[in-house]
Parts: C-alpha cells; sequence; structure tokens
C-alpha cells in the first residue's frame, strides 16, 4: 500500500469525502476510497497513524455531531461514511441529514437492529426469519426463575451494545447464573445490561455475510470467517477479532445462497416493512448448522472489523460508485465485481489483549511488510512525540496476504507479519487453517 494511492491532485475535480473512525476497517474502507477515481480528498475522523497515509486525519470524535457535521459543511464534502457502531446507534446519520449531507449509513431507527438485541430478536420472530430461540426480561427473578428451568449450554446476552462483551455462551447454568447477575444486578454493563435476552444454544460453523443495502436492495459481498477468541484453537476469552479469511471455499455456495434468500433479503424488506428503511453495510453473523441450514446469530448495522480488511481488498468495483449508488437508491441498478483472489488478515494485538494492555510500544517493519505484498491496516496505532509509529490500542494491525487461493494468501499474511515487529506482539497462528480442509 505505501504511501496510498491517493492523489492530492485530484482534490480539485474529485468529490471530497468525509470517513468517520479510527480503527482497521475505517483505513480499509479509506485505502478503497483513495483508489476511486471519482474520489477527490479524503478526510477521517478521527483516523490513525496509518490512516494519515491515505486520508487527512481530523482531530473529531465520533460522538461530537455538531463538530462533524460543521465540518462537512465547511469543507463541502459530498457524502460522509460512518464506520463504527456506537454513534450509528446514537443517530450520527440523522444528524447529518438534518444538515442534507449525503450519508452512507443506516439512520438510529434502523441502526437498532444492532443497538437493541431484543428488538432483532423481536423483529425476525415477527417476520419468521430463521434464528435461536429467545425470551427478552428486564426484570432479573423472572429471568432467573425462567433460566433454572432450561438445560445448559445456553446464552445469556446483554440487550444494549457492549463492545462486543455482552454477550455469554454458558456450558453451565450456574455460568449462565453469573452472567444473567453480572448484568442485571452486578451492573457490569450499565444500562446495556439492564434487559437482557435469553438465548437457544445454536452448534454449528459461523461465517459473516457483509451486504450493501438500499432498501430493499440487497447487494451481497463475498463470505468471510472470523477468529473471535485471543488464543489458537479457539481458545481464551472473545476479543473484536483476532482474523478473517474470504472467500470460504469450504463451504457450499448453495449455503451462502441461502443464507442470502433466506435471512438478509428477508431482513432488510422487514425493516422496509416497520417503517425502518436500511441505508448502509447490514452484516450477518449467521450460524451453520450441521445439515447446512443458515440460522441468524445476530445482525450489524456496519462493515466487520476485522471482516472488511478481507473483503474490500477483494472489490474491483469502484467503492465511492457503490455507497453514491446506495445513498441515491439505485444500488440495484450498478454492477459490482469481485477479484476471484482469496485474502487473509492476520492481526497483531498488544500483550494483554483483551485485558488491559500497554501502549506507547514502538512498531518496525511496516514498510518491509508491505514491499513484500502484505497490506497492513492500523487499528490502533498512533505517533509518539519522536514521531515513532507506536501501539496505542489491544488490536494494533491488521495483516493482509492476497493469493490465489486460500493456502497463498495465508502463506503471504504470515509471511508479512513476520517483518512487523513490537514489544510483546501476539498472534494466532491457526488463522484460516480451517479453510484448508474440507468440511466434513
Ligand atoms: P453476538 O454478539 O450476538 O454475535 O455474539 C457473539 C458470539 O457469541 C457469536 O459470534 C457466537 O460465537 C456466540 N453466540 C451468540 N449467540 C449464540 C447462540 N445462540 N448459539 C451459539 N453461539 C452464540
Amino acid at each position: 500500500m505505501g504511501k496510498g494511492t491517493h492523489d492530492e491532485a485530484r482534490g480539485d475535480v474529485g468529490m471530497d469525502i468525509l470517513v468517520v473512525g479510527g480503527g482497521g476497517r475505517e483505513h480499509a474502507i479509506c485505502r478503497s476510497l483513495s483508489q476511486s477515481q471519482r474520489a477527490g480528498k479524503i478526510y477521517c475522523a478521527p483516523g490513525n497513524a496509518g490512516i494519515a497515509n491515505v486520508a487527512e486525519c481530523v482531530d473529531i470524535g465520533v460522538f461530537d455531531f455538531e463538530a462533524l457535521t460543521a465540518f462537512a459543511l465547511e469543507k463541502k464534502v459530498g457524502l460522509v461514511v460512518v464506520g463504527p457502531d456506537d454513534p450509528l446507534a446514537a443517530g450520527i446519520v440523522d444528524a447529518f441529514e438534518e444538515k442534507n449531507i449525503p450519508v452512507f449509513g443506516p439512520r438510529r431507527n434502523a441502526a437498532e437492529i444492532e443497538g437493541s438485541k431484543a428488538f432483532m430478536k423481536d423483529l425476525l420472530k415477527k417476520y419468521a426469519i430463521p434464528t435461536a430461540a429467545y425470551e427478552t426480561f428486564d426484570d432479573y427473578e423472572t429471568a432467573l426463575a425462567y433460566l433454572r428451568s432450561q438445560q445448559a449450554p445456553i446464552v445469556v446476552k446483554t440487550d444494549g451494545l457492549a463492545a462486543g462483551k455482552g454477550v455469554t455462551v454458558a456450558q453451565t447454568i450456574e455460568e449462565a447464573e453469573k452472567a444473567l447477575h453480572d448484568a442485571m444486578v452486578g451492573g457490569s454493563f450499565g444500562a446495556a445490561g439492564s434487559k437482557v435476552v435469553i438465548e437457544e444454544f445454536m452448534a454449528g460453523e459461523e461465517m459473516s455475510i457483509l451486504a450493501f443495502v438500499d432498501g430493499e436492495t440487497v447487494r451481497a459481498m463475498p463470505a468471510a470467517q472470523d477468529h473471535k477468541p485471543v488464543f489458537d484453537g479457539d481458545k481464551g476469552p472473545n476479543t473484536g477479532g483476532m482474523g478473517t479469511y474470504s472467500p470460504l471455499p469450504h463451504i457450499d455456495p448453495a449455503i451462502i445462497e441461502r443464507s442470502i434468500e433466506e435471512i438478509i433479503k428477508p431482513t432488510a424488506k422487514a425493516l422496509v416493512s416497520e417503517g425502518r428503511p436500511f441505508t448502509g453495510v447490514l452484516f450477518a453473523g449467521l450460524m451453520i448448522e450441521a445439515d447446512g441450514t443458515p440460522r441468524t446469530v445476530e445482525f450489524n448495522a456496519r462493515f466487520g472489523d476485522p471482516e472488511t480488511q478481507v473483503v474490500l481488498p477483494r472489490l474491483k468495483s469502484d467503492l465511492l460508485d457503490i455507497f453514491l449508488a446506495a445513498v441515491n437508491g439505485t444500488l440495484a441498478d450498478i454492477e459490482i465485481q469481485w477479484s476471484e483472489d482469496a485474502a487473509v488478515c492476520v492481526v497483531l494485538a498488544s500483550e494483554g489483549y483483551p485485558a488491559s494492555y500497554p501502549k506507547g510500544r514502538v512498531i518496525t517493519g511496516i514498510e518491509a511488510a508491505e514491499a513484500g505484498g502484505g497490506l497492513v491496516f492500523h487499528a490502533g496505532t498512533a505517533r509518539n512525540e519522536s514521531g515513532e509509529l507506536v501501539t496505542a490500542g489491544g488490536r494494533v494491525l491488521g495483516v493482509v496476504g492476497l493469493g490465489t487461493g486460500i493456502a497463498e494468501a495465508r502463506e503471504a499474511a504470515y509471511a508479512a507479519t513476520e517483518r512487523v515487529a513490537f514489544d510483546g506482539a501476539h498472534k494466532r497462528s491457526d488463522i484460516a487453517a480451517k479453510a484448508l480442509t474440507p468440511r466434513a
């Protein structure tokens, strides 16, 4: 990626864009936008040290809607793209729309599909879209009595956003009781835990399908798979994601097609019927059961992180054209092409993540990794006072390898990670390993 392909001179003719966010996902979005023939200047608020190579970082927080809208008006940006979930749930899209600024992302009432698990589950139930059986509670004693009438394994989820930590897949009823107590009595997740969903456990293999959506039009991206637990063999606590790959050669394309037809399209349609039309990226987390039936685990209202890092590098079409078509309601009319290449992303995380971790450790070797053909997306990086690149988050970098198949892409990704170094760097060594053996 080097210094990126963004050409300053195009700023005069192309459309200026503001991307909101500052992680690996936004780095991948900014990189793809910087390759657009129609993009002018790209701003990213707040961005990070890697995004600064392909966009101009602006020091405004993702919840400062007033400053963000003022900035977009002052710079006359033609489009705003929102990366993270929390500002979407808080109504950032509504804030831009109030000022007539074109924005790619769902309004607050559509983003609720991610912001409230109870809303999502009720919607799926009402429209008979496949998902696990569940009950919703806002009273602890009633929830506890219900839980005690059930069998493990069982899943306890906080209703609201809890930075990916509000879900407990409990192997015993005692473990589930503890999770319930922590959320509803202990207040571990604040207001997000005052309401909980208790859900049937689904066994199977997970996959993610992201789709560009405008109203009822669904244009699915290639499927991807994440690795949530911090250690090899899916051991240890869950993280934001330790690595991804796309496509999924070991999964029958018919299952992917069924997921789009039976889950994602009906959900987009249901949101329209409810008067909450969705514009943006709808992200379905799916469980493929042993007989090949897909069921919904979750919906997110935005690009996945780190799924985006393996999906967007495979996009051959112009990302800006797709965003604009979605905003203008013409997504059904455009062509979207994907490369046959495979992509694998290996996350380099700080020592101790997902618990507490140090910051400020110097990172070396990124140029060497990129010179060798790797794509390095910055998640948690910054510059220190001496201008050195340092760690600034739990997940620090997403290192992507591309190749003609998963094996080649995986080799490229791991080779690139060998060139990057910072003290205490942790990565999983088994990202995409599952894709190398056919599904039993
Ligand atoms: P969520 O935030 O709802 O996606 O849940 C986080 C993770 O918990 C998922 O990626 C699954 O691995 C797991 N999970 C959530 N719900 C279930 C379920 N009903 N059955 C099995 N695993 C689940």
